[in-house]
């Protein structure tokens, strides 16, 4: 009787593996030509300087708007984009069109300070070599300039050849381009990735931030990052702020900028603009 379980239990578990590698394949090849089906878009969430309140620039995040399946989270699709190799082409071509928004960014905001785009960058992008490469064409065909472009990279995408992780990332900087950690926190050899990888901002993951008000070890740890990295000259940014009180706590303790969905929703680049806009005067 056992037996007979077992058995039915393997061809369910095996039938179910099959399945998710069948639905896995097909995803691939829809993503395939999904951006020139113009089936991809960008969404920009707004990032804020704790000091003053000021909105200081966004992060781009990638969103598939399947036909059938609707809208389909990048914690599915960038995982496949990642393991076929299709992040190699996505990505640059998210880079270059986020240069672009956030040229448009400056028309709607003469005179005030510029902002910054980020643009998330995968391991496998980095270990392609070819990034510096790809970003100076972007600033170049854009005519952003360098210093208002960040790439925010995993520390897993830095784990194993730091030595040449280290060298693109130093290429990049000396143009001007800022480098931020993202997640941070998460990965088990953080701190000594900063001895290691130059970077100029890490982003404390949304884990630590999330149980902030109620955890004191996460508090302490938060605190102690903020301390840690300012003593370095690295700038602190907090992400995953879905309360106000963790976003006065984190202003207390010296965090730079934040970003989550009590400060702002990442928004199609023409609402995004809407929030640059001067108030209009009221009548
Ligand atoms: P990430 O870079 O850590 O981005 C932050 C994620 O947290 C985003 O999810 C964002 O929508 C979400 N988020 C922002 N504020 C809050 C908040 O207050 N609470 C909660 N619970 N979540 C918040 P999203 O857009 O689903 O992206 C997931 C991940 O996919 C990103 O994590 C990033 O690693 C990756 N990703 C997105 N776009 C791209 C891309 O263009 N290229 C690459 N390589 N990866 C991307
Ligand atoms: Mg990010
Ligand atoms: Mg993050
Ligand atoms: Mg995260």
């Amino acid at each position: 009787q056992a037996k007979v379980a077992d058995k039915n239990c393997f061809r369910f578990y095996s039938r179910a593996m099959d399945q998710a590698v069948e639905r896995r394949m097909h995803l691939e090849q829809e993503l395939r030509g999904a951006w020139d089906r113009g089936e991809l878009s960008l969404v920009y969430q707004p990032f804020y300087r704790l000091s003053d309140g000021a909105l200081v620039g966004a992060e781009t995040l990638l969103r598939w708007q399947h036909p059938e399946h609707g809208m389909i989270a990048p914690s599915v699709f960038i995982d496949v984009a990642e393991q076929s190799g299709l992040i190699e082409t996505l990505g640059p071509q998210v880079l270059r069109a986020a240069c672009h928004d956030a040229v448009r960014w400056r028309q709607v905001r003469e005179g005030a300070e510029p902002l910054f785009v980020s643009v998330n960058v995968s391991a496998r992008q980095l270990r392609n070599g070819d990034l510096p490469q790809v970003v100076a064409d972007c600033l170049r065909d854009s005519g952003l300039a360098a210093r208002q472009l960040h790439i925010e990279l995993t520390e897993t995408a830095v784990i194993g050849d730091e030595a040449h992780a280290s060298r693109l990332l130093n290429q990049l900087r000396s143009s001007g381009v800022k480098v931020w950690l993202d997640d941070f926190g998460t990965g088990f050899s953080g701190l000594s990735h900063l001895r290691r990888v130059p970077v100029d901002g890490v982003k404390i993951d949304r884990s630590f931030v999330a149980d902030i008000l109620r955890d004191p070890d996460d508090l302490a740890l938060t605190t102690a990052i903020i301390a840690m990295a300012h003593s370095l000259g690295i700038t602190v940014v907090a992400e995953g702020v879905e309360k106000e009180g963790q976003h006065d706590i984190l202003r207390d303790r010296g965090c730079d900028l934040a970003q989550g969905y009590w400060l702002g929703h990442p928004l199609p680049v023409e609402g995004f603009m809407d929030l640059l806009r001067p108030e209009p005067m009221p009548a």
